[in-house]
């Protein structure tokens, strides 16, 4: 059964067309695909191309990656205080050394991904944000 052009109403000789007219994309004979943008059959199933534009929709639909937060020690010293604990205090409740505590706190250590995780249950905190969001 052949495909009628979705304009005309003409059955189409061979593989319709498909054109972009008026905002919608139809499927056409030969000669209304010049009434409107044609679209090649191939493109419209190929895969997007991934754009590195931050502010393009399709940048959203991305996983982002996460990351340490670059400021960590102001958060993990900020959460601390909140719940009102001392570092040694924040040190036995999590099982750490006070001297882990207060590396974390001053920046000469980075969290390693449980101790991240652990800091971020316990102090109701986020610690990895997306890469992206440090620029
Ligand atoms: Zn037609």
């Amino acid at each position: 059964m052949p495909v009628e052009c979705e304009v005309c109403g003409n059955p189409v000789a061979g593989a319709p067309r498909l054109a972009m007219i008026d905002g919608s994309i139809l499927q056409v004979c030969n000669s209304c695909s010049r009434l409107g943008t044609e679209l090649l059959q191939k493109r419209a199933v190929e895969r997007p191309i991934r754009s590195s534009n931050p502010g393009s929709p399709s940048q959203k639909l991305l996983e982002p990656e996460l990351e340490l937060r670059l400021d960590y020690h102001k958060v993990i010293r900020e959460g601390r205080e909140k719940m009102g604990l001392s570092q040694d205090q924040l040190g036995l409740r999590i099982a750490e050394k006070t001297s882990v505590i207060k590396l974390l706190e001053g920046r000469r250590l980075k969290p390693d991904i449980i101790l991240t995780r652990k800091l971020e249950r316990f102090l109701k905190i986020q610690l990895f944000a997306p890469a992206e969001s440090f620029e």
